[in-house]
């Protein structure tokens, strides 16, 4: 399995764009790995997780190419893990060359949501172009139309299901975040490696620990969100918490022995620089992530 981390910052980014606090200041002056964009990941080349405000950019930064992309998941509908504005250029008259399959999207229903309420707001404009009268497109018209025009289909899923999507199974966590939406954490297993992606959660309970220990192989790959740092855990974790939920994997043996721990989501309100969370996290044998990094597993 191949892993791109597009982005690895939270919500304002890292740098924060209106922020010139110490640790955006420090982030500016030291540049690469301090610099962290909105999260996505790429698994292969055909399975997307979340698909935030950068993740174009991020595509054009690491020479990536979303074509081949299958399925997108989405965790839930915060603006720095769901905005497809930029869904309108896959119609046709966007494209030069080549044919688009279908993609589905999976998501809570707060997700779907909020993308087809993004997606009304490009079919308005395209509707309206060169005419004077604002046409706002039905609930119903923008769910028929969004297949033919866009190449998109969505779904909405729940927690603790179990969807397919050919090479892939993919899992569905209950994630502790933005309540009472349903928000998600991904285990996808490709037969060969199971990667859970965990953004954004605090403290899972112990509910979820037993789903999640129901699922019977060990994790291969874990990212999990450490967005508020030296700060203190709520929707999110801090290091503190981010490191009880490690030592929950162990104590419950749910790591393979090749298992890597990354942590990722990184907030400029509670975090230091890249090389000083390394030395933070080494002790624990945490990896951290920066935007661009590919992991092979
Ligand atoms: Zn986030
Ligand atoms: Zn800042
Ligand atoms: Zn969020």
């Amino acid at each position: 399995m191949k892993i791109t981390f597009l982005g690895t910052g939270a919500a304002e980014a890292f740098p924060a764009l209106f922020c010139n606090c110490e640790n955006c200041q420090r982030a500016r002056k030291l540049g690469g790995r301090n610099l962290r964009c909105r999260s996505s990941a790429l698994v292969n080349d055909d399975l997307l997780i979340d698909y935030g405000p950068d993740t174009s950019a991020q595509c054009t930064r690491f020479n990536v190419d979303l074509t081949k992309v299958k399925d997108i998941l989405i965790t839930h509908s915060h603006a720095d893990h769901l905005y497809m504005h930029d869904v309108r250029h896959r119609k046709v008259t966007s494209r030069l060359k080549g044919s688009l399959g279908i993609v589905r999207l999976w998501g809570n229903k707060t997700s779907i949501e909020t993308f087809n309420e993004q997606t009304r707001v490009v079919f308005m404009e395209e509707l309206n172009q060169g005419g004077k009268h604002a046409v706002r497109p039905t609930d119903e018209e923008v769910i028929e139309e969004i297949e033919d025009f866009f190449f998109v289909k969505t779904i909405v899923i729940e927690p603790h299901q179990t969807i397919n999507l050919g090479r892939y199974k993919v899992y569905t966590i209950h994630a502790h975040h933005k309540e009472p939406e349903l928000s998600l954490n991904f285990v996808i297993d490709d037969g060969t490696t199971r990667f859970l992606y965990g953004t954004d959660t605090g403290l899972w309970d112990e509910e979820e620990w037993n789903y999640i220990e129901s699922l019977g192989a060990k994790l291969d790959v874990i990212a999990l969100d450490c967005t508020v740092g030296l700060g203190r855990t709520g929707g999110h974790h801090s290091n503190e918490s981010f490191l009880k939920t490690k030592n929950e994997f162990v104590t419950r043996d749910l790591l393979s022995e090749r298992c890597t721990f990354f942590a990722h989501h990184f907030s400029h309100q509670s975090n230091v620089t890249y090389d000083d969370i390394v030395e933070l996290m080494k002790p624990h044998s945490v990896e951290i992530t920066f935007d661009g990094l590919v992991v092979e597993k």
